[in-house]
């Protein structure tokens, strides 16, 4: 067991499940392959008896060094939240397009000569906002 703070520098195998690929059709799987990423991955292509298995890639990154590149848990979170900020980015957009109409609404009552226009301004901000990320 590495200690802490060691972690990124020594190789420990505890991330490593005891048995990789297992299903049905082959109940007791296949051990791990220390020389390789822990990860178990799902092949791309669907059907052909494509199974779950361990990452072919070799170790090196990570917590225990027991990852590649890839499946770094770093790597997988940065790579998350590069998802997650495109996403929000995209959501924000939409909102702008979904509101327009509310928008223009507003606007044309306060171009003809709403007695609150400020008011009326402020609810419709404060409605757009609380939809955002
Ligand atoms: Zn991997």
């Amino acid at each position: 067991m590495a200690i802490a703070g060691d972690e990124m520098t020594e190789r420990d195998n505890t991330a490593y499940p005891e048995r990789y690929g297992q299903w049905g059709g082959n109940p007791r799987g296949f051990a791990p392959n220390y020389e390789r990423c822990c990860a178990e991955v799902t092949p791309n292509e669907r059907g052909g008896g494509a199974r779950r298995h361990q990452c072919n890639n070799k170790r090196g990154y990570g917590p225990g060094l027991a990852y590649c590149k890839t499946h770094n848990p770093d790597a997988v979170a940065a790579k998350r939240a590069e998802r997650q900020a495109a996403y929000d980015a995209k959501w924000e957009a939409r909102r702008y397009e979904w509101h327009g109409r509310e928008f223009f609404n507003a606007l044309d009552q306060i171009a003809n000569g709403h007695n609150d226009a400020r008011g009326l301004a402020q609810e419709i901000i404060a409605k757009f906002k609380e939809g955002e990320r």
